[in-house]
């Protein structure tokens, strides 16, 4: 391991590190207040808030190797009692965000999972992954069935598919407790990926693994990468550094300086009354009680009120 002397303050990051040579990266992330504001704010039943603080930190992961400023947005379709996850990344601003819905009667369903069970929550489905740069550029957008046990199977299933790109991913979320403090959600996650450098005698964008080398350095990434415990990436008490050469130390870890993740919505007061403008009269009548009609934002809970006119 380069011996990094960094040393981590902020309390949600992700922090990006490569492998042996240049071709194995990897970002580790931790949420801790980001994770505690985004799940809190919803109150879903905990298997669903482990399912979305899931897909919070997987965004921040993906989203923090963006290189240029946008948008990367990760939605899940399904068909069972959650309907939909969706999360996303703003580079700018370095914000997360992340809500899912449920279908009516379904919160006893996603009560009864014994924790983030992807395939129980959402069974048959669509994973999408897409980087909106503004208007002047194309939507990119890549889309797969929804296939694995976990988010973290489904994430790799999505990589391999649409990207074909090796990938070990661990997730996990969590309530701790400190003493003398209430629980908190607190997130972790774990990417690496074989990113070969473009150029040489490789097209642009291959990332099929060539030669028993690459096919053994990948391998032992990936199965390091996989060994990594919830516990782990949770504990408080575990340094990211230090966790990063438990995991990686034979075949030598390099960290490059941490990236800090926010919570931040782009919601606001202009935007929710252009979505109530596309109603009709009728539809918006049915909506008031007592002279106002109030809307919340699906992604932060803030209450926009509407007074109406009798
Ligand atoms: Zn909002």
């Amino acid at each position: 391991m380069t011996q990094s002397k960094i040393n981590i303050e902020m309390p949600d990051y992700v922090l990006p590190f490569q492998v042996g040579d240049q071709s194995i990266r990897g970002r580790l992330c931790r949420l801790t207040g980001v994770a505690e504001r985004i799940l809190s704010a919803h109150d879903f039943p905990d298997p669903l808030s482990m399912l979305v603080g899931e897909a919070a930190t997987l965004v921040a992961m993906l989203g923090e190797a963006l290189k240029f400023d946008g948008r990367f947005i990760l939605q899940a379709q399904g068909e069972g009692p959650v309907s939909m996850i969706v999360a996303d990344y703003a580079s700018e601003g370095d914000s997360v965000r992340a809500t899912a819905k449920m279908v009516e009667g379904g919160a006893e369903k996603v009560a009864a999972a014994k924790g983030p069970e992807l395939h129980y929550l959402m069974g048959k489905g669509h994973l999408c992954m897409s980087v909106d740069r503004g208007p002047d550029f194309e939507i990119y957008q890549g889309i797969t069935p929804l296939k694995g046990a976990t988010l973290s199977e489904a994430a790799i299933n999505y990589f391999a598919q649409s990207e074909q790109i090796p990938t070990m991913v661990r997730l996990a979320v969590g309530r701790l407790s400190l003493p003398d403090e209430k629980p908190q959600w607190r997130a972790g996650g774990l990417i690496v990926q074989f990113m070969p450098a473009e150029g040489g005698t490789r097209e642009r964008g291959e990332t099929a693994l060539r030669g028993e080398e690459e096919r053994e350095a990948w391998a032992r990434a990936e199965a390091f990468a996989a060994s990594v415990a919830a516990d782990e990436l949770l504990d408080p008490d575990l340094s990211s550094t230090d966790l990063l050469y438990r995991l990686f130390h034979e075949d030598g870890v390099r960290v490059f300086d941490p990236d800090p993740v926010h919570f931040a919505c782009t919601c606001s007061r202009e935007k929710i009354a252009a979505v109530l403008d596309r109603y009709s009269k009728e539809d918006l009548a049915d909506m008031v009680e007592e002279g106002k009609i109030s809307v919340s934002c699906d992604f932060c809970r803030e209450n926009y009120e509407f007074p109406v006119k009798s």
